[in-house]
C-alpha cells in the first residue's frame, strides 16, 4: 500500500523456510517466535513415533524366529504409525486453516454440520457407552466452510467423549443470539466428564498442550485438537469460550456470526 512501510522478514529454520510478512516489527518477531516454537514442538512430536517405529522394526528383525514377539511388535508398529498419521493430518489441518478467512466461502446449514459431526462420532460414543444428544434451535445458518465447521465440532465431540467416563452424557446445543452488531449462532458441546482446572483452562488452546499427558496419549491425543478448533472459529470471525469445573464437566461454546436467511439474502 502506498505510503506504508512493510517490515518483511524471512526466517530460516533447520527444517524449512518460513516467510513472515508483517507491517510492524514487534508483530513480525512474535510471529517468528511462534513459528519457531511450533516447528520445534512439531519436530519433537513427530520424532517420537518415528523413533519408536525404527526400534520396533529392528526388534522385529531380531525376533524373526519368535512368532508371538513378531505379532506383538507388529501391533505396536501399527499403533505408532497411526499416531504419526494423526499428527501429520492435524499439522496439515492447522496449517491449512491458519490465517485464512472462511466467512465468505458459502452459506452453511448448522443442522447439517451438527448431524454430520454426530454421525461421525457415533462409533466412538457407542464404544464408550456415551449418549450423544442435540437440543436447541433448528434451521440456523452461518457463513463459512461446512467441512471446516464439521472438523471443529468433531474435535469438540471427540474430546467430550474421550475426557469423560463410560456412560457419560454429551449434549450439543445450538442457539440464535440476537445482538446489536448482527445475530450470532452458538454451538455448544457439554459433557459431564472429568472437567479442566482453572490453571489448565488458560493453556489448553495452546498447540501441543495436554493436561494429562498419559491419558491424552492413551486416547490418541496430540494436543492439537483445540488449536485447530480455535483457528477454524477465528477464520469464521467467531470466538470460542469454555466453562468447566473439575469433576463436573465442561462446556465449549463456539460463537459465530449468523448468515441472514437465504430469502433475505436474495432480497438484499
Ligand atoms: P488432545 O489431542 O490431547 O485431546 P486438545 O487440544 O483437543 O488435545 O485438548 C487439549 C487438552 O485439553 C487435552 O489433552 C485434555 O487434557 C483437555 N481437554 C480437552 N477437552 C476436554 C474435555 N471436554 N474435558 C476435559 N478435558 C479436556
Amino acid at each position: 500500500r502506498a505510503g506504508q512501510r512493510l517490515a518483511v522478514r524471512v526466517v530460516k529454520l533447520d527444517d524449512g523456510v518460513v516467510l513472515v510478512i508483517a507491517d510492524d516489527r514487534a508483530a513480525a518477531l512474535r510471529v517468528e517466535a511462534s513459528a519457531r516454537d511450533f516447528m520445534a514442538n512439531a519436530t519433537h512430536e513427530l520424532k517420537t513415533p518415528v523413533g519408536a517405529i525404527t526400534l520396533l522394526a529392528e526388534a522385529t528383525e531380531q525376533a524373526a524366529d519368535d512368532p508371538d514377539a513378531v505379532e506383538r511388535f507388529a501391533g505396536k508398529i501399527q499403533r505408532e504409525a497411526a499416531r504419526l498419521t494423526q499428527l501429520v493430518t492435524q499439522i496439515v489441518q492447522l496449517s491449512r486453516v491458519q490465517g485464512t478467512q472462511l466467512a465468505t466461502v458459502g452459506v452453511v446449514d448448522v443442522d447439517d454440520v451438527v448431524t454430520t459431526a454426530i454421525e461421525r462420532s457415533g462409533h466412538l460414543a457407542e464404544q464408550r457407552h456415551v449418549s450423544l444428544t442435540v437440543s436447541g434451535a433448528k434451521g440456523l445458518l452461518i457463513r463459512g466452510s461446512r467441512d471446516q465447521l464439521v472438523t471443529a465440532l468433531l474435535n469438540l465431540l471427540h474430546n467430550a467423549i474421550h475426557y469423560s467416563d463410560d456412560r457419560a452424557r454429551v449434549v450439543v446445543t445450538t442457539r440464535l443470539v440476537p445482538g446489536p452488531d448482527g445475530d450470532r449462532v452458538t454451538i455448544a458441546v457439554s459433557d459431564n466428564g472429568i472437567g479442566i482446572s482453572e490453571e489448565d483452562q488458560l493453556r489448553i488452546f495452546e498447540r501441543f498442550y495436554r493436561v494429562d499427558f498419559a491419558r491424552s496419549r492413551q486416547t490418541g491425543g496430540t494436543g492439537l485438537g483445540l488449536s485447530i478448533v480455535s483457528e477454524i472459529v477465528e477464520a469464521h470471525g467467531g470466538t470460542i469460550s469454555l466453562w468447566s469445573r473439575v469433576g463436573s464437566g465442561s462446556t465449549f461454546t463456539m460463537e459465530l456470526p449468523a448468515a441472514p436467511d437465504l430469502e433475505e439474502d436474495e432480497d438484499a
